[in-house]
């Protein structure tokens, strides 16, 4: 049965009075794609996640609801700079809007419990460590409960959850102590995978799933390969002295930000530099610089610009590559809001993969740490010279700090894996504070089978990383790459990224050849030959260059490389597309005798013989 429907009546909505308040309060004239489906799921009560695009209009389908539910909407949202911004325009809507998160003050904090009590608030922003505590619980349900859970930017549950956001992972046990609402889980990307187990973590398998695909028709996406870091500055110098209006450029880690910050600032940009380790009040300075159009360009780590809602950042480039490529989608679709071309840039270097395995090594819980938390909650157990220990669950239980302490392991950590022991039963949780749960205790491959699923991860982690090698370096069309990954149907090449531009320079719109910097494609035909000299290929002729003059210098790419005719004549040639049963779509770059090299659009690169292949 699905939960949503014991808890919640359904409201009946009234669309004319829904639409008029739209108009009224957000000034808008008609719903977006999927703003419609979205608002009457949550009416009809039922448990929803939606897939929209960055800047579809995602925040609309909960405000609006948080006017006629007759309780509350509680939102989680990931960051405080976020929630400010989304206060401030709820407020201009004239809904009752309250925030909770660490940086208020105690009055604020205190006006904001009793607007709750009074059963005032519309709209509640909160933290999920906020929404974790149990005081704060405890303080929604004496107000009457709420109406409505939402998850905005319901991906960092996977993302962030296991690593750095623990809190993430309690978003699903909050809403059982709250009664089980029902839930409206956003996101701008998600693969299937990450659906299931956004819906999972939630407690909401049963959810309807809206999603209007996350492809973006004004973004260009481009790839320079270069050969090393200083060819590499000099291309982002380049690169932005060419743009004319503000963007992001990301940094893999808070040392290349630092360093592209002093490199670029040195040589005449204005800059912003942000990333996780400043301290919060000069990162909101910054931002709000940045947020103003201060500084042409900030130079941030992947802790910059969840749900940043400037909407005429003109480019996005990437110094070096995120871990998937699903991040780096979703951090390249911060640019381009208001429906502008914007551009999309990855700057690769092969070396660059070491930033990120290094990031992976030291991701998840290892079983040593296992061991030590559990032994931190025994040994307190047991000095609390309770005889039945651990049989006394009831024993002196730890706050996770404390436990953190005690076992000696950092303090995030800690909490994963507490939440991971309290799923396999072997602790238990009573409001902030654990205890061991009755029984034997496990024994050591009990415990370090309990991280097979982080292993898992981790190797999924690396599947990853390959993905997004493999869109750096793929030569078919970069969108179709996307698609694939994101499970969707592969299509027609998009004729808006650089690989389109090399294959189909003649098929470009004006405004793509434009973004993709494309003045006029330009054949240098071969010298003339010499007198004398036959027509024919005996003595191959250099295949011809073709110069694409882009805004970023020029590229100069050879048609693909025409085989002296073997006996008998292959199958197939460098650069026909082709299809495999298994890897499906993809284009030939080599063949020999019956043995062809093929890019395919989601697997990559594969040596196959050619009868498994036939055109497309
Ligand atoms: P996101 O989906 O990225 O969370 P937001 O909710 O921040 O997007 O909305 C982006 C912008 O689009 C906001 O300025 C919002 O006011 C505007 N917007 C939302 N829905 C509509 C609509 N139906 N018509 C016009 N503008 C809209
Ligand atoms: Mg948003």
């Amino acid at each position: 049965m699905p939960r949503s429907s014991r808890n919640s009546a359904p409201v009946q909505p009234d669309w004319s009075a829904i639409l008029r308040e739209a108009q009224s309060r957000f000034g808008i004239k008609r719903f977006r794609p999927g703003q419609r489906e979205v608002l009457e799921s949550i009416f009809s009560g039922r448990n929803t996640l939606a897939i929209m695009p960055t800047g579809a209009g995602k925040s609309l389908t909960y405000q609006l609801p948080a006017l006629f539910l007759p309780k509350p909407v509680v939102v989680v949202s990931p960051l405080i700079a976020l929630m400010q911004d989304q206060q401030e325009k709820a407020e201009d809507a004239r809904i009752v809007v309250e925030k909770l998160n660490s940086t208020l003050r105690k009055s604020e904090a205190e006006s904001a419990a009793e607007d709750i009590q009074q059963r005032l608030a519309q709209l509640i922003y909160v933290t999920p460590e906020r929404l974790e505590l149990p005081a704060f619980q405890s303080e929604l349900k004496a107000a009457g409960g709420i109406s409505l859970l939402v998850v905005d930017e319901a991906h960092c549950i996977s993302q962030w959850g296991h690593d750095f956001r623990p809190a993430f992972l309690s978003i699903g046990d909050a809403r059982r102590a709250l009664g089980d609402p029902p839930v409206l889980a956003l996101t701008a990307t998600a693969t299937e995978e990450v659906t299931r187990e956004i819906l999972a973590s939630l407690h909401a398998e049963d959810a309807t799933l809206i999603n209007t695909g996350s492809e973006r028709q004004n973004l260009f996406f481009s790839v320079y390969p270069t050969v090393n870091n200083e060819a590499k500055l000099a291309r982002i110098a380049d690169m932005l002295s060419r743009e004319q209006g503000t963007g992001i450029l990301y940094t893999a880690s808070v040392r290349s930000a630092n360093e592209l910050f002093d490199f670029l600032t040195d040589r005449g940009f204005s800059a912003g530099c942000y990333h996780g380790r400043m301290p919060a009040r000069q990162r909101e300075r910054v931002q709000q610089e940045f947020m103003r159009g201060d500084h042409k360009v900030m130079i941030a780590t992947k802790a910059f610009g969840l749900g940043i809602d400037k909407p005429d950042i003109r480019f996005v480039f990437h110094f070096e590559f995120p871990d998937s490529l699903e991040t780096y989608f979703q951090e390249a679709g911060r640019a381009g809001r208001d429906g502008v071309p914007s551009r999309a840039v990855l700057l690769y270097r092969l070396e660059d993969k070491r930033i990120q395995s290094f990031f992976l090594a030291g991701r998840y819980p290892r079983p040593e740490e296992v061991r030590a938390v559990y032994e931190a909650l025994t040994t307190s157990c047991s000095q609390a010279e309770s005889p039945a220990c651990p049989h006394a669950p009831a024993a002196d239980p730890l706050t996770s700090d404390a436990v953190a302490v005690a076992a000696g392991v950092h303090k995030r950590r800690t909490q994963v894996i507490l939440h991971l022991l309290a799923e396999a039963g072997l602790v238990r949780r009573t409001r902030a504070a654990y205890t061991l749960a009755p029984g034997e205790p496990p024994s050591a491959e009990a415990l370090e089978h309990l991280l097979q699923a982080y292993v898992d991860r981790a190797t999924h982690d690396r599947e990853r990383l390959a993905e997004m090698m493999h869109y750096a370096e793929t030569t078919n069309c970069r969108t179709q790459v996307i698609r694939a990954y994101f499970d969707s149907p592969v299509g027609d090449p998009c004729m808006r990224c650089d690989n389109c531009a090399r294959e189909f320079p003649g098929q470009l719109t004006p405004e793509a050849a434009a973004m993709l910097g494309i003045a006029r494609p330009e054949r240098r035909e071969p010298s003339p030959k010499e007198p004398g000299q036959t027509p024919a290929a005996i003595e191959p002729q250099p295949p011809p260059v073709t110069t694409i003059a882009t805004a970023y210098g020029e590229i100069h790419t050879t048609a693909p490389e025409t085989l002296i005719p073997a006996d008998p004549e292959p199958a197939f040639h460098a650069g026909d597309k082709v299809r495999h049963k298994r890897f499906g779509q993809g284009s030939v770059l080599d063949v020999h005798h019956d043995i062809a090299l093929v890019d395919f659009v989601k697997a990559g690169q594969k040596r196959l013989r050619t009868d498994f292949l036939s055109s497309a």
